[in-house]
């Protein structure tokens, strides 16, 4: 993939990304890092959050890693704490974290619906208003939450979890118009299918092979192939740039044409 973005692109730029220890947010850690960004590395796992971090200083680039769960709200006030102790100011709030359950509604009982409830959508609304504090201060930040082609369209067996998915779409929008006067931005992605270890949760939740899934998926997406972590770090990076500074307030489907249909 042809890289579009000058290797300085986002210096001087302070991005914090939540659930980075893997898939998504790990490629959007690196590809930030990779064109100049200090990067705030948040996931749950301690050995792979710090991996991410670790590879990253590596390279030569600048990112500090911090382990704890995004459904907690003290945790999050902490992290943007922390991440603007670290770097000085905080840039782009990247609201990835999240999980998911494959199951009709009647086969998901009250802790399932209340772990993903707490995660995907307290998680990012915690870590949203966390956020617009130094933001507001700034005047200037942009915040992208993860929503998915679930918010759009309706796939079998996610109910719980593209409710969580809708909601997070509806409260970008809001966002936007409440914080356009503060010189910050609120986007959404709405990811289609991405090769990452939750598609492999998805299809073993299914009991299906990996060969299995990514034949089906290649035949339903209109481009021929799922996505990867890099469609969708591109468009983050996009979302973030001063390229998109009349964008706010946008749900940006990255589905290789799936939600087109
Ligand atoms: P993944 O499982 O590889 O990554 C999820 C990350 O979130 C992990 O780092 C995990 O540790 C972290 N996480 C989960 N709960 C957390 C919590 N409570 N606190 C902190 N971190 C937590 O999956 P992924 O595919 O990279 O998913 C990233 C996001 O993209 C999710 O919000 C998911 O819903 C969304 N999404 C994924 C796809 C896809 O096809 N993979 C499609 C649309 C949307």
């Amino acid at each position: 993939m042809t890289d579009l973005f000058a290797k300085d692109a986002f210096a001087g730029k302070v991005v914090l990304i939540t659930g980075a220890s893997s898939g998504i947010g790990a490629g959007t850690a690196r590809a930030f890092a990779a064109h100049g960004a200090a990067v705030m590395v948040n996931g749950r796992n301690e050995a792979r959050t710090r991996k991410v971090a670790e590879e990253i200083t590596r390279a030569g680039g600048r990112a500090q890693a911090s382990v704890g769960d995004v459904a907690r709200s003290a945790y999050c006030d902490a992290l943007v704490a922390e991440t603007v102790r670290a770097f000085g100011r905080l840039d782009v709030l990247f609201n990835n974290a999240g999980i998911v359950f494959n199951a009709k509604l009647d086969e998901t009982d009250d802790a399932r619906w209340q772990q993903l409830i707490d995660t995907n959508l307290s998680g990012a609304f915690y870590m949203a208003r966390a956020a617009l504090r130094p933001m507001k201060a700034q005047k200037s930040g942009v915040v992208i939450n993860m929503s998915s082609e679930c918010a759009l369209i309706a796939y079998e067996n996610l109910a719980p979890y593209s409710a969580t998915k809708a909601a997070i779409a509806m409260m970008t929008k809001v966002m936007a118009i409440d914080h356009a006067r503060d010189g910050i931005r609120v986007n959404a992605v709405c990811p289609g299918d991405v090769d990452t270890p939750m598609v492999e949760t998805g299809w073993q939740q299914l009991k299906l092979t990996r060969e299995e899934t990514l034949a089906r998926l290649n035949a339903h997406i209109p481009i021929g192939r799922i996505g990867q972590p890099l469609d969708i770090a591109n468009a983050v990076m996009f979302l973030s740039s001063d390229a998109a500074s009349f964008i706010t307030g946008a749900l940006l489907s990255i589905d290789g044409g799936t939600t087109a249909r």
